[in-house]
C-alpha cells in the first residue's frame, strides 16, 4: 500500500450536471438564510428542510429505486453533499440516515428492515443518530460495555451511550453493543437498530462550547427489543462498524466545516486584500482543491467496492486540520473582533467556528488514532 492509492477521480459529466439544479434550488430555498446559521453547516437541523430534499429525491438518492432511492451514482451523491455543504444548508436532521445507516440497513439488513426504514429514510422523513461512543470508550471502541442479554425472542439492553449526535431528535439509533463474552474483545459485538420512542430510554442532552444542544448522553434500563432489531450478524457488529467507519471519514464534511468563515472572509477583506490576506486565502484554496481530489479518490474506491480505510482516515486527518486553521487563521488576517451576538456576519462565524473548531479533530475518530491507522495501512506499525 502506498501513498498512490489516491488515483485522480474526476466527477463523470452527467453526475456533474446535477450541479446546477442543486444551486438553483439552494439560492431559492436559503435565500434568507443567515450567514452564522450557514456556518453551523451539517449540524443545522431542520426536519422540514431535509423532507423538502427528499421529495427532490436527493436523500437515500444511491440507494436501489425499489427501496425508494434513485440508484444515483456515488459521485451524483458527492455533488449534492457538496453544493449543501458548501451553501452552509441545515442538513443534519437526514444526515446520519443518509450517509450511514442507510448504506448499511441496504448491506445487511432483512427484507422487513429495508421496507420498514429505507423508504421513509429517502423521503427525508426517518432519522437516524449512531450509537458507539460510551464513558470510557470512545477510542478504545472495542471496550464498550453496553450490553444486550437474550430473553426468549426477545433482546434486554442495559447501558449508557455518549455524545450521540441528534438522539433527542432521531427515530432510530444504530447501536454497537456487546452480546457474547470472547476472548478478543472485537468478537462479541453486535448492532441494533434501536426505536427511540420505546419504554426504557433515557436521552438528556449536552452542551457544546457553544450552548447548543447536539449531542446526548443516553441510557438503557431494561429496555426490551424484538428480535428483529439485530441488524446484520450476531457477534459480527465489530466488522460491521468498521466498514462504516471508511464512510464516516471520506466526505466533504470532514473538510468543508470551516467553509462559511473562508467566504465571509473574503467578503471582509474585499477586493483590495493586502500581500498577506492574498497568500493566505491562495493557500487555503489550493489546499481545499487537493482535499477535495482526495476525497474523489476515496469516493472512486468506495464505489468500486474497496474498503479504503487508511486513506479516508487521511482526508479526515488532513481536513480537520484545515477546518481548525481558517478560524485561526481569519483572526489574524482581519482586525475584527469575534462576536457572539451582534456585529458583522464575519464576526459572528468567527466567533461561532472559533468555539466549534476543537470538536472537529475529535467526532468520527481523533487525530492520534486516525494517525494510527495510517501508519499502519503505510505498513509503518
Ligand atoms: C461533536 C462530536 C460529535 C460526536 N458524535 C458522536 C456520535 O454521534 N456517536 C458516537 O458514538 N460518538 C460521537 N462522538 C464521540 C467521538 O467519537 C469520541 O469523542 C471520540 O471517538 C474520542 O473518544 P473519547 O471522547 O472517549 O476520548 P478518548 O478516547 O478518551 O481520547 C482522549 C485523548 O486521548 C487520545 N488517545 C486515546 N487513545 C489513544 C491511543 N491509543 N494513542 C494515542 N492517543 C490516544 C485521543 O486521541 C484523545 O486526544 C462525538 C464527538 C464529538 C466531539
Amino acid at each position: 500500500m502506498s501513498i498512490d492509492q489516491f488515483k485522480y477521480s474526476r466527477i463523470p459529466p452527467e453526475a456533474e450536471a446535477l450541479r446546477v439544479e442543486v444551486r438553483a434550488f439552494l439560492a431559492e430555498a436559503l435565500k434568507d438564510y443567515p450567514a452564522v446559521r450557514r456556518a453551523d453547516s451539517w449540524m443545522g437541523f431542520d426536519a422540514e428542510f431535509s423532507r423538502r430534499l427528499g421529495a427532490k429525491g436527493w436523500v437515500g438518492m444511491a440507494l436501489p429505486k425499489r427501496h425508494g432511492g434513485g440508484e444515483a451514482s456515488p459521485f451524483a451523491r458527492y455533488v449534492v453533499i457538496e453544493e449543501l455543504l458548501a451553501a452552509g444548508a441545515p442538513v443534519s436532521a437526514h444526515w446520519f440516515a443518509d450517509r450511514q445507516s442507510g448504506p448499511q440497513i441496504l448491506h445487511y439488513g432483512t427484507d422487513a428492515q429495508k421496507e420498514r426504514h429505507l423508504p421513509a429514510i429517502c423521503r427525508g422523513e426517518q432519522f437516524f443518530c449512531i450509537g458507539m461512543s460510551e464513558p470510557n470508550s470512545g477510542s478504545d471502541l472495542a471496550s464498550i460495555k453496553t450490553r444486550a442479554r437474550r430473553e426468549g425472542d426477545k433482546w434486554v439492553v442495559n447501558g449508557q451511550k455518549v455524545w450521540t449526535t441528534n438522539a433527542h431528535r432521531s427515530h432510530y439509533m444504530i447501536a454497537l453493543v456487546r452480546t457474547g463474552e470472547n476472548s478478543k474483545r472485537q468478537e462479541g459485538l453486535s448492532q441494533f437498530i434501536i426505536d427511540l420512542s420505546l419504554p426504557g430510554i433515557t436521552i438528556r442532552p449536552i452542551k457544546d462550547l457553544t450552548g447548543a444542544e447536539h449531542f446526548n448522553e443516553v441510557f438503557f434500563d431494561e429496555l426490551v427489543l424484538d428480535a428483529d432489531a439485530l441488524i446484520g450478524t450476531e457477534g459480527q457488529g465489530w466488522g460491521q462498524v468498521t466498514a462504516e467507519l471508511a464512510f464516516e471519514r471520506s466526505g466533504p464534511e470532514r473538510f468543508l466545516s470551516s467553509i462559511a468563515l473562508l467566504h465571509t472572509l473574503i467578503d471582509a477583506v474585499g477586493r483590495s486584500p493586502d500581500a498577506l490576506q492574498s497568500k493566505e486565502i491562495g493557500r487555503f484554496a489550493a489546499r481545499l482543491v487537493t482535499l477535495r481530489n482526495m476525497s474523489l479518490a476515496v469516493t472512486a474506491q468506495l464505489a468500486a467496492g474497496n474498503n479504503p480505510a487508511w486513506e479516508a482516515s487521511v482526508v479526515k486527518d488532513l481536513g480537520a486540520v484545515f477546518e481548525q486553521e481558517i478560524p485561526e487563521v481569519a483572526q489574524l488576517l482581519c482586525e475584527l473582533p469575534p462576536t457572539v451576538q451582534g456585529g458583522s456576519d464575519h464576526a459572528q462565524v468567527l466567533a461561532y467556528l472559533t468555539q466549534m473548531a476543537p470538536s472537529f479533530s475529535l467526532r468520527g475518530g481523533t487525530r492520534e488514532i486516525l494517525r494510527g491507522i495510517i501508519a499502519r495501512g503505510l505498513g509503518l506499525r
